[in-house]
């Protein structure tokens, strides 16, 4: 074969699959002098820096003992923007350093867990990094509490990665050693949680900041990040039925996007999601058919865009007046609603709550409205139990502020008003059916393995089948899911 040429004279676009087979034929000497024209390289710029990151990428067999290898590994934890295989290698090599780099090295383990979707491993490996980072005020601690973040966000436990985002926050500010990268991520943090929280006007309020650390970064970055922000606000806005907020913040965000040519394709799938539900909102059947017609159906394994989808194809076909269809769809829907993998609360909750006003709206068949509202009532009910789980775990070690423990409070009274509403919307319902002669069987039958909430009284049935008066009987090691039901005492009122 021939020679490879000098790697700092190779363009990086030439790097690609054709090079790295041509890399790991060469003969061992050829490899080791090829990495280190790797070391020499790996500071100088962004293209030195990638042609770097290649070559041990692609010689990752060679990436095991000697301080070379381990200085590699070192750096590699700190430049790598994947997280898959590759990286959990050198990360693994970069253990051994000990130190703040093992630390790191830790951290971006977590990430590589997180990224496979344990994020229950995730958090035990950032415990272990905020254990040694604790209280220091690092760009460790800032970078463990934003992955922190971000693994709680994947779960959908929105408040507790509220909590973690806002630490992380806070540090951001104190820690000298932080790139204008990580203070975006930050940012982008917060408005996540924000976001999935559903509060306007904190994401609102906290734009400004991610444009500050938008404007530190490269355009293409910075533009990227400002799109998600604009975005994130254009549908939390629309779900809090701010349609002008929505529609405002959904022209800026596509407006970013513009400039972007067209170089992120998973991009426009976000914007157009964005535009159904604002146009779902604004009534406009037209839009919704011809934005539905434009996205591709999610697999069912995307539980949360699958959901969003399957909600819209219901409200279209009831706008339209396809009553049968429309009925069709939203069994389907509450089948969805049903199966819990990957659906937080928030979300099941605002597509059951959109489903049930639509069947009164459209006059659709009212047991399909019964269940729609006892899945929202749940929905609530897991929210709050979910905010008193993350108020009572999380506040010693991530020092809410006051401002922080004033959006909790305000958060737990939201989400105790709603589920007060949709359980009385859910006593409606059960009352007409009863006054008709069909009052569901779930209804009065005790569901095993799930807690029963008794939308009456509101109390709650523990294991052993007594009723509490909720708040003082559900521990954070509780058994949810729940559903609602009747309890003995409130049964004769709706049982004669
Ligand atoms: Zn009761």
């Amino acid at each position: 074969m021939t020679a490879l040429r000098p790697l700092a004279e190779t363009p990086p676009g030439e790097l690609g699959a054709a090079w790295r087979a041509a890399v790991r034929a060469l003969d061992p000497a050829a490899q080791d002098a090829l990495l280190a024209q790797a070391d020499a390289v790996r500071g100088a710029g962004d293209d030195g820096s990638w042609r770097a990151l290649t070559t041990y990428r692609t010689l990752v067999d060679r990436a095991r003992d000697g301080p070379q290898a381990l200085a590699r590994a070192v750096w590699m934890v700190d430049e790598d923007p994947d997280r898959d295989g590759v990286t959990r290698r050198f990360a693994e090599v970069a253990r051994r350093a000990g130190g703040d780099a093992a630390a790191f090295a830790a951290l971006l383990l977590a990430e590589c867990d997180l990224h496979d979707g344990r994020a229950d491993v995730a958090q035990r490996g950032l415990a272990s990094v905020l254990a040694h980072a604790h209280g220091r005020g690092t760009r460790l601690e800032v970078m463990a509490w934003t992955s922190l973040a971000a693994s709680y966000a994947f779960e959908r436990r929105e408040t507790e990665a509220l909590l973690a985002a806002r630490r992380a926050d806070r540090l951001v500010d104190r820690a000298t050693d932080v790139t204008a990268v990580d203070r975006a991520h930050v940012a982008a943090a917060v408005a996540r949680a924000w976001f999935s929280l559903g509060d306007v006007d904190r994401l609102l309020a906290h734009l400004p900041r991610v444009r500050a650390s938008a404007d530190a970064m490269p355009p293409t970055d910075a533009r990227r990040a400002r799109f998600h922000a604009y975005l994130l606000v254009a549908r939390a806005a629309v779900d809090a039925g701010r349609l002008e907020v929505a529609r405002a913040h959904l022209a800026l965000a596509e407006a970013e996007h513009r400039d972007e040519d067209g170089r992120h394709g998973h991009l426009p799938a976000a914007v157009t999601a964005t535009r159904l539900r604002l146009a779902r909102a604004e009534g406009d059947v037209a839009t919704m058919a011809t934005q539905l017609d434009a996205t591709p159906p999610p697999r069912a394994a995307d539980a949360t865009r699958h959901l969003a989808f399957v909600e819209m194809t219901v409200a279209l076909h009831a706008l339209r007046g396809e009553r049968a269809e429309a009925e069709r769809r939203a069994a389907e829907l509450l089948g969805a609603l049903g199966d819990r993998k990957g659906v937080g609360p928030a979300q099941r909750l605002l597509a059951a709550e959109a489903l049930g006003r639509l069947v009164g709206d459209r006059d659709l068949d009212p047991a399909i409205g019964t269940e729609a509202f006892r899945v929202a009532a749940d929905a609530a009910f897991e929210r709050l139990h979910e905010l008193e789980r993350a108020t009572d775990g999380l506040v010693s070690l991530a020092q809410p502020t006051d401002d922080d423990r004033a959006a909790l409070a305000e958060h737990r009274a939201r989400a105790l008003a709603r589920h007060r509403a949709f359980a009385a919307q859910l006593r409606t319902r059960i009352e007409a059916a009863a006054a008709a002669g069909t009052l569901p069987q779930s209804v009065a039958a005790s569901t095993g393995g799930l807690t029963t909430v008794c939308a009456w009284c509101l109390r709650v049935r523990d294991r052993g089948g007594r009723w509490w008066p909720v708040g003082h009987l559900l521990a954070p090691s509780d058994a949810l899911p729940v559903t609602h039901g009747v309890c003995p005492d409130c049964r004769p009122l709706i049982v004669r």
